[in-house]
This record gives structure tokens, sequence and C-alpha cells, in this order.
């Protein structure tokens, strides 16, 4: 049991909304409201609730008091209400509700809990997060006063002695099927605001005030659609999710299927199972996948679909949510986010790409939506259906051991083929001495090809080039740590070679260790003058260019992939961006222009990000009748992902791939976690780390004994940004629990001096 702030070994008390059995006397006790306050301390709160408020307070809900002896007014959210004797502590009252109704079901409440307990931030921070701020704020709605006339007054309408201009009134407003404000009503009858507020004072007029929406959430009409028939591998998936949903039993399923298998077609029909069931199901898709083709697909099949995305206004959002609360939506689809959608009645989660780092939010509460989706779906007894051609190493291990149910779908939709993928040597291309810029000599023809032949190319190009490793464009050799088996990074300034884990370094070598070649300090590709280069060589042909620099205005993404889709643009060039998703039946070539600067990132998933993108892009051509192949450009055309890549077998990848996580306690074998640490001033930052980095290693000492290892601190691999100086320390041990444990006692009270700043990412995606 862990210990909470305020309430040591309440916590299964939490949430409670009952009175303890044991009797006492009436007079002693009280009604008791214990909340947590966005942007106060971070312990809880109790406040006594004043009989007037008690019948409309619930758990969940906000509540305005005042805090401290400047009694600072504040809004907290009740996070238990009980019945019990408050002893001669004198307690503050509750002074007024914010919300109607709770925002929170008691399940949700339990989800924050655990939230803030796993990625140790504030249950006040983590509401918030929960809570769309459109939500809190009320966005589109007005506190409007309704009039009617009260039904004892209605029914001796006609005995009233009451001058004409009022008897009108009362007569209109009585006919009226439905309430009116001052405004409509005195607009209606011709009369002055003040007669209206004659009949109220004499009682005639009865007043409501209440808060109305003056934007509903609009639904796009769309033309229905019959389901396909679905095929056998199709038709095995979803039995499986099916048998599962009628267990009435929690189970997570890994759904693996190939690029344009036909996942989605699955999701559909057990989510229609669902809504015969009267439940409601939650999609979580990468943002970037929420196109208007993908909201439609769900649109045409069911009627009430609130598809949550990042353009929405807050009006929109918050009429979604409300509507979602109140059970009027069959089908939440959103990014990461709408894993808090409060349906009231689940009945399935499915997650999209389930391998997509942008499930993981960056700022705090540092959520994987993954594993809170695993959470909710736990509690509340409903089947979790993770889907991916290539999914996170952590999911397929969690297969392996039958944690989850991994279900199959190796063929494409009518047996099309995978595309071609095949390798470009650069090593030969550097040796002959005949090669400048970044297209070479192979993947110019294939292009050429393509484009004469009336197809469209896209080109991949890696942007995240900062960190230079070392390579010998000889023959491919990289020089890695010997403890982390993390590229080293080339630092120019000092000439010496970096890890960015454990502070190894080593004098940046002159010639290749293993080929004596001088070409070693080979710096990588000229990413940035792609884009010229594709115009220099092909002037004939419109390309453009998406990356998150060009993608800035509202629309341009969806501007972009209109133009490629027409067939206006013939070469898109992009980053990952492009990567995902997307569906040209008229691509006939994908260029892969730098695969190894994934390759050797400092990061542990180098290999797996890697293997992922290149099936992913692969999978955005040969969907058409033309077919379609990808050619990949790299030093390292040997390495185990890219050869498996280059097959489409994910088996074996997993199968090469995991032991080396493994061998170095990596995920999924180990539990991770990671603090960053930045300040203006270089020395004060690094001077902090390390003592952090001494701490977590006494405290790890205490509660992990030797299943753990404290790495760092050491440089971030981006090791100055904005400005600012990072360092980085990374704990891994074998079990989660005495891990957190170890990091909650170090970093107790642990306050960083001035100006130095710093975070802890618990099960960490980014290490950069
Ligand atoms: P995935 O998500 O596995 O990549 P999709 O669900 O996008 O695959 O399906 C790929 C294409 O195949 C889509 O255009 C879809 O409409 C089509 N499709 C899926 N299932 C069937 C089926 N049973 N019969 C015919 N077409 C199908
Ligand atoms: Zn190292």
């Amino acid at each position: 049991m862990h210990e909470k702030a305020g309430h040591p070994g309440e916590q299964q008390q939490l949430f409670d909304t009952e009175a303890p059995p044991w009797e006492l006397d009436d007079a002693e006790r009280r009604w008791v409201a214990t909340l947590v306050i966005p942007g106060g301390p971070r312990q809880e709160f109790d406040y006594l609730v004043p009989d007037a408020l008690r019948p409309r307070l619930s758990v969940g809900q906000r509540v305005r008091v005042t805090l401290g002896r400047g009694d600072r007014p504040m809004v907290g959210y009740c996070v238990r209400l009980e019945h019990r004797a408050v002893g001669v502590r004198r307690l503050k009252p509750v002074n007024e509700l914010v919300d109607e109704r709770a925002l929170l079901s008691p399940a949700m409440l339990r989800l924050t809990q655990w939230m803030a307990e796993h990625y140790l931030c504030p249950l006040a921070q983590v509401l918030d997060a929960v809570v769309p701020a459109a939500v809190r704020g009320k966005a589109g709605t007005r506190l409007t006063t309704l009039l009617s006339v009260p039904t004892k007054v209605a029914a001796r309408l006609a005995t009233l002695d009451l001058p004409k201009k009022q008897a009108a009134i009362l007569q209109y407003l009585a006919a009226s099927s439905e309430p009116l404000t001052p405004a409509q009503l005195a607009q209606r009858i011709g009369c002055a605001g003040s007669t209206i507020t004659g009949l109220r004072r004499k009682g005639l007029i009865a007043a409501e005030n209440r808060r109305i929406h003056h934007h509903a959430a609009t639904h796009a009409l769309v033309a229905r659609e019959e389901n396909l028939a679905l095929n056998a591998d199709q038709q095995l998936a979803l039995d499986s999710i099916l048998a599962s949903l009628r267990s009435q039993q929690h189970q997570t399923l890994l759904l693996h299927g190939v690029t344009g298998s036909g996942k989605t077609e699955v999701y559909i029909r057990a989510i229609q199972e669902v809504v015969g069931y009267g439940r409601q199901a939650i999609v979580l898709v990468p943002e970037i996948s929420l196109t208007p083709q993908a909201q439609e697909r769900f649109r045409a099949r069911f009627g009430r679909v609130a598809v949550l995305h990042s353009h929405l206004t807050d009006a929109e959002r918050h009429a979604h949510w409300q509507e979602i609360a109140a059970g009027q939506v069959s089908v939440v689809v959103g990014a990461r986010s709408a894993i808090f959608a409060p349906t009231p009645h689940l009945g399935l989660i499915v997650l999209d790409e389930e391998h997509e780092g942008s499930f993981k939010q960056d700022t705090a509460p540092r959520y994987h939506a993954r594993d809170v989706a695993l959470r909710r779906a736990a509690a509340e007894q409903v089947p979790l259906v993770l889907g991916s051609a290539t999914p996170s190493l952590e999911s397929w291990h969690r297969g392996q051991t039958g944690e989850y149910r991994l279900i199959e779908m190796p063929r494409r939709v009518f047996d099309r083929p995978l595309p071609a993928v095949v390798t470009i040597d650069l090593r030969n291309e550097t040796r002959d001495h005949v090669w400048t810029g970044s297209i070479s000599r192979p993947l110019h023809a294939a292009m050429r090809e393509a484009l004469e032949s009336g197809g469209q190319v896209i080109l991949l190009l890696n942007r995240r080039g900062f960190a230079t490793h070392i390579q010998c464009a000889g023959c491919g050799h990289v020089v890695r740590c010997p403890n982390c088996d993390i590229a080293l990074t080339h630092h120019r300034q000092s000439e010496i070679a970096l890890c960015h884990y454990c502070d190894y370094e080593l004098a940046a070598p002159t010639r290749c260790p293993e080929c004596q070649f001088i070409g070693i300090r080979y710096s990588g590709l000229g990413t940035q003058r792609l884009e010229a280069e594709v115009r220099a060589r092909f002037p004939d042909y419109a390309a453009l260019r998406m990356d998150t620099d060009t993608m800035r205005a509202p629309g341009s993404h969806e501007r972009a992939l209109a133009a490629f889709r027409n067939g206006e643009v013939r070469i898109l060039l992009g980053t990952q961006m492009i990567a995902k998703g997307l569906d040209f039946p008229d691509v006939t070539l994908v260029g892969v222009v730098n695969a190894d600067t994934a390759l050797h990132l400092p990061d542990f998933r180098a290999a797996e990000r890697t293997f992922q993108l290149l099936v992913q892009v692969a999978g955005r051509t040969g969907r058409g009748p033309k077919g379609g192949r990808v050619l990949v450009q790299t030093f390292s055309p040997d390495h185990a992902a890219i050869r498996a890549a280059v097959r489409h077998d994910y088996q074996t990848f997993a199968a090469e791939e995991l032991p080396n996580r493994q061998a170095l306690s990596y995920p999924p074998f180990a539990s991770m976690s990671r603090l960053v640490v930045r300040g203006p001033k270089e020395p004060a930052a690094r001077e902090f780390a390390g003592h952090l980095a001494e701490r977590l290693t006494a405290a790890l000492a205490r509660h992990a004994e030797h299943a753990a290892r404290v790495l760092g601190p050491a440089p971030a691999p981006i090791a100055k940004l904005r400005g600012l100086h990072r360092f980085q320390i990374q704990l891994q041990a074998a079990l989660p629990e005495p891990l957190h444990a170890a990091l909650r006692e170090a970093i107790e009270g642990v306050e960083s001096p001035e100006g130095v700043q710093w975070i802890v990412d618990v099960d960490p995606l980014d290490m950069m």
C-alpha cells in the first residue's frame, strides 16, 4: 500500500461515499468533502459541506472554496465525501458548487488515482488533463433564465383578473411548448421587460436558471454503407473478439495484421456487436490518422459517432463531451485523450496503430494511452483490442507470454501482394566515388521509370539527424557503446564519441576500427538539400515537401494530401508524417532516403523504430492494381532490422531483437524511468543531475538491490535545447514496483536550485 500525503493508509476507502459503519452521536458528525486543488499544494484538503449543498454534491464535482490564511479563492475537485466525526479541528466550508453534475464517475476517479501514482504526477494535474479545458470552462454555454407558467397558475388562468397585456403574456407563455427567456417573451408579445418582472414578483411566472448550449455538436450527414463480406482471416479475428466480448471479462487482444489486411473492418464489426448491446466503444487512433476518409468510414456505419480531433472548437468539444456523457453517442473516435471519454456504459476499447509514439503524452501527466486503456478496460471488464502491422515489442512480448491473446492476419485483402522492398547499398555508391547528393543512381533510375509510366513517388527522409553517429562509409561499421549497445554520438568540437546513456567516452576514431577506411567521419546525408535536389533532377514533375515546418498552417496537411491524391503533385517528399495510414493507389515507388539516421539514434528502440518505419512506409505502396515497390538507401543493408523489413517479416525481427533487449535489461524485460534536468548554466544542471543520481542510486539499493541500475547522469542526446543544457538519468529495474517506490522516495522533498528544472518520465518513449 502506498502512502498518500495527508491521508496515510486511507487508500482503500478512497472515493467511498458511504458513512463509516461505526456509531457516533449525530451531532458530532458532519459531511466532509475531501478536495484536490489544481494550482494549490499537492496534498488533499477537507472542507465542511453545508446542509444546503449536500444533496447536490457528489464526488467528481468541482466546488469553490478558500484556501489558507489568506483565504485565497480556489476551485477543487471533490474526490471523497464522508459523513464522519470532525473532532475539534475547524474546517472551512464549501462555498459553492461549480458543476451541476459530476465530471468524473467513481471509476474514472479511480483511473486518475492510478495515473497520479504510476506517473508520479499530482492528482489535481491529472484531473485537469482528463477533463478537457473546454468542459471545465463550460465552453459554448450560457447561464440563461427560462420562464414558464406554474401548473397551478395555468389551471386558473381564465379566472385571474389582470390587465390585458399581462393576461396576454401569461396566455402566450402557458401555451408555449418550451420555456422562453425574458427577452424572447418580451419580443414576441411586444411588451416591456418590467411587465414580465412584475408577473414574476406576483408568482404568476416561474423562473429557473439553466446552462444551455448555444452550439449543439454538429453531425455531418454521411451516406450509409453496408458491411463488407469478411474474408476467412477477418472472420477468425472477429470471432476471437466476439468470444471475448461475450465472456464479459476483460481480455487484451493483440491484432497483428499486415498493412492492408482489413483490420478496420474487423474493428467495425466488433463495435457493431457492442452497440447492439446498447453500449459504447472508444476507438483510439494516432491524430495523424484522423483524416476525413477515416472519419467517414466510421460515420458511414454508425449513426452516432463523435470524432474528437484537434481542430474542434472549444464549444464543439464541450458539446461532444456532454453528448458522450449522456449516452447519446455510440462510438467515440479520437486521439490519445479520447481514452478519457465519459462513456456511461463502455463496451469495448480499440487502439489502432498501437505501436505509435503519439499515444504517449509528452507533458505531465506523461501517460501512455495504451497503458491507461489497459487499466480502464480491466476496471470496466471490457476487452481491449490493440491493432498494428508492427506491434511494439512490449505488446508483442505480452502476446508471446500469453498475457495478451495474439490474433494474426498475415495476408492483405484479396491476397494482394505486399510490395517488393529492395535495399540500395550506399557503401558501393560511396566507394565508387560516383555519387554526390542524397539520391543514388538506382533510386534516380527507379524514380524516372515510375514517373514516366504515370505513377507517383513518395520519398521518405528522416529528419532527426541532429545526433550524428559515426559510421564508416566504406563498410557500414557503427561505433557503439560497449555498456549500452547504443550508437556513440560524434561531438565535433571536442572530437569525442560519447554515449548519451552512461557517459562513456572515446576519442573520435580517424580510421574505421573494422576496415581501416578513412571515411569513418561520414556525417550523413544532407536532408535539407533533398527538396532542391529533387527539383533539379526532375524539373518536369511537381514535387511537394511535407514536414512539421511546411505543415504548420491549419488545413495545410489536408490540402497537401488532396493535391497528391488528385495527381497534381507527382512526388511527395516528407518525414515520418507521410509514412502512416495514407492510402494512394497510384503510388508505385517509395524511396527511403536515409534509413540509417533512424537506425543509429541513441535510443534503445532505434532498431524497432526503423523496422516499423520501413514496414509502414512500404505499406503505402502497392495498394492499387499497378502494384509498387520500395527502395531503401542504407549503409547497413545487413542490419537485422533492415533485413527483416525487406521481407516484411515481423516475427523474425522480434525474435532477433528481443534477446538484445533482455541482455541489457531494456523494456519489455525491465521497467524504465528517465529523469531530465535542464538549466541555462551547464555546471548547475550537471551538479543537480549528479545529486539526483546519487539519491536514486541509494534508494534503488534499498528497494531493488541487484535487479536495478542507474545510468548516468549523462548529457541528453539533445544536449542543448532552446538555450538550456540537458542531462539525463535512466533507471532500470526488473520490476516496476520497487523502481517506482525508489523513485518516489528519492525525489520526495527534493528542491532544484534556482533556474534548474527537472522532470520524471515513467515508461519513457522519447529518449532524446
Ligand atoms: P489495415 O487497417 O489492416 O491496413 P484496412 O482496414 O484499411 O486495412 O483495409 C484495406 C482496404 O481493404 C480498405 O480499402 C478496405 O475497405 C478494404 N477491405 C477490408 N476488408 C475487406 C473485405 N472483406 N472485402 C473487401 N475489401 C475489404
Ligand atoms: Zn553507454
